[in-house]
């Protein structure tokens, strides 16, 4: 699967590192920088950015699909992982509500791989919850004073720069009183704690962000005071659909290897494709796919129209993908067998990485949650 659309070439970095090579950064829990800056000279952190900010300045519908290709292409899938929410949550909400001055300043190297941004918001107690959290921006004269901590930030513990959501405003609650900051690592503003050991997804690193005191002026805003909550709404849109075409892009990647392995592998004198039970649950997930890159164009849509059924349209495939997602994944390491189930086998590692893809961006309940306000239930 090559998309067309794209005209970037990244089967070749793909490729720079093999199988037992991505295993490793797996295992070890470490973050392949190679490859992200490889991805960084092919302009893939700023797919969609204009070119004047440093971008690849394509469009909408080009730029998610080409997520995907880094999801088919890419078999770190961590890494990919980590170029989806760094681009979708981080640098797509600075080309859009950021200053002119931001823009210029930062877009340039976070598109070309020399710098890293990650998005903060999870607390300790607040999590699905996300707007109910204990970090404090207060306005002492021309200043802000922040305090707080934030947990499970993917990218943190290389990020270069965060966009903080922090409580400006408790009074107002969720629309007027959080505020969006961008916040620097060289400029002292937050620390992070060492890498967290997880399931999946190992190799994009993911830590606590401590915010102790710090003063800044209004030029680390983002967007205006109290705009926070619309900022993280429009970049978890963005999330759930790019990352929902990463994932696409990586279910079709194991598809493609389990329909090889099924025509090569013999059980009791016939390939494992001539039986029913078999090739039908194939043909099932091959339709759910199908299903869900229907979706998925009819999300990018919505996205290109910014219109009125966007979050649904964002919903619905984000919860349809990631279920598939992690089913498919199970499924299809039934099928590979023991050979599938082995630790670092490359199933077993596609099944432990589509786990948290049902948690991220939104759970599925609270999608199901957002789909029936959509849908008119009150
Ligand atoms: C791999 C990964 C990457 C992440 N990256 C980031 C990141 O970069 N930045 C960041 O800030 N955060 C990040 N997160 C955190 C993520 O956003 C949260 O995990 C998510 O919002 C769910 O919150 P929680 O884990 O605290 O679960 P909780 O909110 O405690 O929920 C626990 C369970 O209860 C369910 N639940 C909660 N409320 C409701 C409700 N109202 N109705 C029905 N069910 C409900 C949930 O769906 C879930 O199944 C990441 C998480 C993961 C796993």
């Amino acid at each position: 699967m090559v998309n067309e659309q794209l005209k970037i070439d990244i089967s070749e970095i793909c490729q720079k590192f093999d199988t037992q090579q991505i295993i490793n950064f797996d295992k070890k829990q470490s973050f392949n920088r190679p490859l992200w800056a490889d991805f960084g000279q092919k302009g893939m952190q700023g797919l969609c950015i204009p070119k004047q900010y440093g971008g690849n300045g394509l469009d909408i519908a080009t730029s998610i699909f080409g997520l995907k290709e880094i999801g088919y292409q890419c078999q770190d899938n961590g890494l990919s992982f980590s170029v989806g929410a760094h681009l979708l949550a981080g640098v797509v909400p600075i080309w859009l509500y950021g200053t002119e001055e931001q823009r210029t300043k930062l877009l340039p190297d976070l598109c070309n791989g020399k710098t890293i941004i990650a998005n903060a918001i999870s607390e300790p107690q607040s999590g699905s919850d996300v707007f109910n959290m204990n970090t404090v921006a207060t306005k002492e004269g021309e200043y802000y004073v922040i305090n707080g901590q934030k947990t499970y930030c993917s990218n943190a513990p290389v990020a270069d720069h965060i966009i903080l959501y922090a409580m400006t405003n408790p009074a107002k609650g969720m629309f007027g009183g959080v505020s969006a900051f961008l916040l620097s690592r060289t400029k002292g503003h937050f620390t992070t704690t060492d890498p967290v050991d997880k399931m999946g997804l190992r190799s994009c690193l993911m830590s606590d962000v401590l915010i102790q005191n710090i003063k800044v002026s209004s030029d680390q805003l983002l967007g205006k005071e109290g705009g926070g909550a619309i900022i993280f709404n429009r970049a978890m849109t963005w999330e759930r659909i790019g990352l929902s075409a990463l994932h696409l892009g990586t279910l079709n990647r194991i598809f493609d290897n389990i329909i090889q392995w099924m025509n090569q592998r013999r059980s009791f004198g016939q390939s494992l494709s001539k039986y029913q039970a078999l090739s039908h649950k194939i043909v099932d997930i091959k339709i759910e796919i199908d299903a869900c890159q229907l979706l998925l164009t009819d999300a990018i849509t919505q996205l290109e129209q910014n219109s009125k059924k966007l979050d649904l349209a964002a919903s619905i495939l984000k919860l349809k993908t990631s279920e598939l997602y992690r089913k498919a994944a199970v499924d299809i390491l039934q099928i590979a067998g023991a050979n599938g189930y082995i630790n670092n086998s490359y199933f077993e590692r596609t099944a432990r990485d589509a786990m948290a893809s049902t948690l991220y961006s939104g759970s599925s309940e609270i999608q199901r949650n957002i789909i029936a306000r959509k849908i008119g239930l009150k």
